[in-house]
């Protein structure tokens, strides 16, 4: 390839390093033969879809000829009437990634930046990059405070500078699995210029306790340079599919609109989210799954000596006492795949997704063993 061609790729490009999805049940499968094998690597839902969901995508899929429905007008008016918000304030995305591309398109270029935090979900970073736009990193909480590398809304707001676009917060953040108060994501859309688009990433929301979930709703009447992205992809189990929204005033929904693919969400994705978001009891009992077996989870972590962060998602994050690497590496031969944390600068961690009790218990089994090899 002549080097003539790839100078002029954009030079945020020629800088970043490609996102590392989970290793795929198939993939390890491949490469160490093994035949049992569990996940626990990026954050799915243990029970699967809806089944209501499977049901409308067999459906869709016999229309499967057909273009889908470019403004996806079903799933909005259902997102509509369960946000109470007008349907010309939702827009669709393949993913909620695709949402932080567009947002990242419609604002951001050479000279511009955005704030995020130190170990916030990296896919921010990467949309900086891509848009040739810088990246303001927002020291992290101490790890011996009470929300160990979790974001820190006053450094977030300390950020912010003349030429920034977008400060994105995850909440709660992946890897880390920390969040913040309410108040403390209150005052920092207080201190942010209007200027400035405040993104308030909520793909875990469903797994917070009531007292700690913000009413980012509300907030979207007060201010109007917030945007609340939602997913499909954890708590309604509709990872593959590929579905995520952004709540917004009307007028960035209409910026979104005119960026996006015509046909950004496929159909049977679009099926799926509709059915899944009528499910209410799959939810439920996905959920309350969750907050049983999230502190099992996290004791048992604790029995084996490891330092796990305070989590309000599906997964927890922990240091287990050696390299984070080693430890995954180990964990595949054992056919466990958690993901290493090193590339979220905590080369120590592991982020463990919460699985079935039975998977949760083969885990924690299997860790134990990899620690008492590692000496
Ligand atoms: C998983 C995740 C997403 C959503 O990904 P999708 O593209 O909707 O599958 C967004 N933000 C965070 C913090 C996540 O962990």
């Amino acid at each position: 390839m002549p080097s003539s061609l790839l100078d002029h790729v954009n030079a945020g490009i020629q800088s970043l390093a490609p996102y590392e999805p989970g290793k795929p049940v198939e993939t390890l499968r491949r490469e160490l033969g093994l035949t049992d094998i569990i996940k626990l690597a990026s954050n799915e839902n243990p029970f699967g879809p809806s089944p209501k969901a499977v049901a409308a995508v067999t459906d869709a899929a016999a229309e499967g000829a057909r273009y889908p429905d470019g403004t996806g007008y079903r799933l909005k008016q259902a997102l509509a009437s369960f946000h109470d918000i007008d349907p010309a304030r939702i827009t669709l995305g393949n993913g909620s990634n695709d949402l932080l591309c567009l947002l990242g398109q419609i604002l951001l270029g050479p000279g511009t930046n955005i704030v995020m935090a130190r170990h916030a979900f990296a896919i921010y970073a990467l949309v900086a990059l891509g848009m040739n736009a810088g990246v303001r990193w927002a020291e992290a909480r101490a790890p011996d405070s009470v929300m160990p590398y979790g974001h820190d809304a006053g450094q977030l707001a300390a950020m912010v500078d003349d030429d920034t676009r977008i400060l994105f917060i995850a909440n709660p953040n992946n890897p880390t699995g920390t969040w913040l108060p309410p108040a403390a994501i209150e005052s920092l859309l207080e201190q942010v210029p209007a200027r400035v688009m405040v993104v308030l990433d909520e793909a875990y929301c469903e797994y917070q306790s009531p007292d700690q979930r913000p009413d980012s709703r509300a907030w979207l009447e007060r201010y109007p340079n917030l945007v609340v992205t939602r997913t499909f992809s954890k708590a309604y189990g509709l990872a593959g599919m590929r579905v995520g929204y952004a709540l917004s005033h009307a007028d960035i929904a209409d910026r979104l609109n005119r960026v996006r693919q015509p046909f950004n969400v496929n159909s049977l994705a679009l099926a799926a989210a509709e059915a899944a978001l009528g499910d209410e009891a799959h939810l439920t009992r996905s959920v309350d799954h969750n907050n049983a077996a999230l502190p099992a989870l996290t004791a048992g972590l604790e029995a084996l000596g490891g330092q796990v962060l305070p989590s309000q998602a599906n997964f927890v994050t922990a240091d287990m006492g050696m390299d984070g690497d080693q430890a995954f590496q180990a964990l595949l031969r054992e056919g466990v795949i958690v993901r290493p944390m090193a590339g979220y600068g905590l080369p120590r961690h592991l982020r463990i997704t919460v699985g079935t009790e039975a998977e949760n218990e083969r885990f924690l089994a299997a860790m134990g063993r990899v620690l008492d090899r590692a000496g």
